[in-house]
């Protein structure tokens, strides 16, 4: 089939998820003509499988917990049990109305939405169903799936997150395989749920992405709620009978489970989707592309999970936005890939931005650090949480990492995220003045203690 005047546009964008509706949303809003090529649901892994579904099971998990945990603040309460049909009824819900939301916001844009799978024929050209898109421009940003191990089939009781979002019971016992973001929130959530969980992890220690004490206390605080975990130890196999999966791990040991979570990492979508045949650079199925998201191809972009790094959805967001952008000549400033905040949504949660410590010793040379307790914040006594904001900063200079862990701390990241992407002083983080009592004061307070005038801290 010829390219007509109705099938060539700007922008042709390959999936629907995070990176390319941003990239669409965005385009549009700038004027330029879009056709966004989606083989499942609009919004993708992150509305669907992901940020959204995860975290309202979380929500419901820390809803299970206050049941439990009413005493504690002298409310009688009784914990009495989870009832999945209405846990997923709540989180479908929620799903479900932002689904129609996106749907009602792409249609009232200029975007020629095609539902179909595509395959990149040309530089220049997506195929879907017969139909050949041509764009000036085209942005892949087909996502992301779930991995396994070789020889570890998912079927049955070995599931991925996948499957694991629609469980219609809660299993007694559950092995969780990593012990990554995915793995400690799944775990945190089936905790809370009633299961007796065990994660393995091969790295020394969970999160290992994060600052190393971020990782003690988090194992510190699992303990603490009987989340077993056993880190650096590797699988060695799983076998199942009937609903039992006998996990096997290289140090011998046998755990017996109802269910077997895997959480080993996502690998990129891109294989059999004309990529390399077009001439764009893949390493290990991931599509590389420069700070400007730009491929090896001219005109060809790839945002989203598919180029390595972190697999985010605000990640997707900013490339999407950022890629449209770029196409319609407003040169914007690249991403930061350091600049973007991450949370792990278990509990306690996990937040951070910029340089761990290690990685900040190795980048900058003299660096400072401090951590603050939760134990001195008030907030956070009233929550019964605890944990710490920890900074990283160059020596006299500005603040490169922050690192935080306790209750609520998810939504004190974008302060962080400020802090870091402004390269602040600790001294300018102080003269602002935190409310009275938040978990937010918590981050005053450790900016504060290292400007040399701390408040509410022993040092
Ligand atoms: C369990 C879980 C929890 C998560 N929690 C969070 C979180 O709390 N916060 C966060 O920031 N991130 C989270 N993520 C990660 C987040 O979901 C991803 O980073 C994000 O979805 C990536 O966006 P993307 O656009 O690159 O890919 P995707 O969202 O995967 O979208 C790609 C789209 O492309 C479509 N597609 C693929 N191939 C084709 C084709 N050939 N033709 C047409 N369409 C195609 C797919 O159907 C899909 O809709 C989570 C992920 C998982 C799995």
């Amino acid at each position: 089939m010829s390219a007509t005047a109705e099938n060539t546009f700007d922008i042709v964008i390959l999936g629907g998820g995070s990176g390319g509706y941003a990239c669409a949303l965005r385009a549009s809003e700038l004027g330029l003509s879009v056709a966004l090529v989606e083989k499942g649901k609009l919004g993708g892994t992150c509305l669907h499988m992901g940020c959204i579904p995860t975290k309202a099971l979380l929500h419901a998990a820390e809803v299970a917990d206050t049941a439990r945990e009413g005493s504690q603040f002298g409310v009688k309460t009784t914990f009495e049990s989870v009832d999945m049909s209405g846990v997923n009824a709540y989180k479908d819900g929620v799903v479900g109305r932002l689904y129609k939301g996106l749907q009602g916001l792409v249609k009232s844009k200029n975007i020629d939405y095609v539902e179909g799978e595509g395959h990149l024929v040309a530089t220049n050209a997506v195929e879907v169903a017969g139909r050949r898109l041509v764009g000036k421009n085209v942005v892949l940003a087909t996502g992301s799936y779930a991995k396994t191990l070789p020889g570890l089939d998912i079927s049955g009781k070995i599931m991925t997150s996948d499957q694991a979002l629609f469980l219609d019971y809660v299993p007694a016992r559950v092995v969780v395989l990593g012990g990554g973001v995915i793995g400690v929130e799944f775990a945190s959530v089936f905790k809370s749920f009633g299961s007796e969980v065990t994660i393995v992890e091969a790295l020394p220690r969970l999160v290992a992405a994060e600052d190393e004490a971020i990782s003690k206390q988090l194992e510190r605080s699992f303990r603490k709620r009987k989340i077993n975990f056993k880190t650096g130890v590797k699988f060695s196999g799983a076998t199942q009978t009937g609903d039992v999966v006998q996990v096997s791990l290289e140090s011998g040991e046998p755990i017996e489970a109802d269910l077997l979570l895997v959480a080993v990492g996502r690998g990129p979508v891109t294989a059999g989707l004309g990529y390399e045949e077009a001439g764009v650079t893949v390493d290990r199925g991931f599509v590389l592309a420069t700070a400007s998201c730009q491929t090896n191809v001219e005109g060809i972009y790839a945002v989203g999970d598919i180029v390595p790094g972190l697999q985010l959805a605000h990640r997707g967001f900013a490339q999407g936005i950022f890629v449209a952008e770029h196409i319609a000549g407003l040169n914007p400033p690249v991403i930061d890939e350091m600049g973007i905040p991450r949370v792990t949504y278990c509990e306690p949660e996990i937040a951070s931005i910029g340089y761990t410590e290690a990685q900040a010793k190795e980048k900058f040379g003299e660096i400072e650090t401090y951590d603050y307790n939760l134990g001195g914040n008030g907030k956070s006594q009233i929550l019964a949480t605890q944990g710490f904001v920890k900074l990283v900063r160059q020596k006299d200079g500005p603040v490169v990492g922050v690192h935080m862990i306790g209750a609520r701390m998810g939504e004190q990241v974008g302060e962080a995220q400020l802090i870091y992407n402004w390269e602040a002083l600790p001294s300018d983080v102080a003269q602002l003045i935190h409310a009275h009592p938040t978990q937010n004061e918590a981050l005053g307070e450790a900016h504060l203690a290292l400007a040399g005038k701390p408040l509410h801290a022993h040092a």
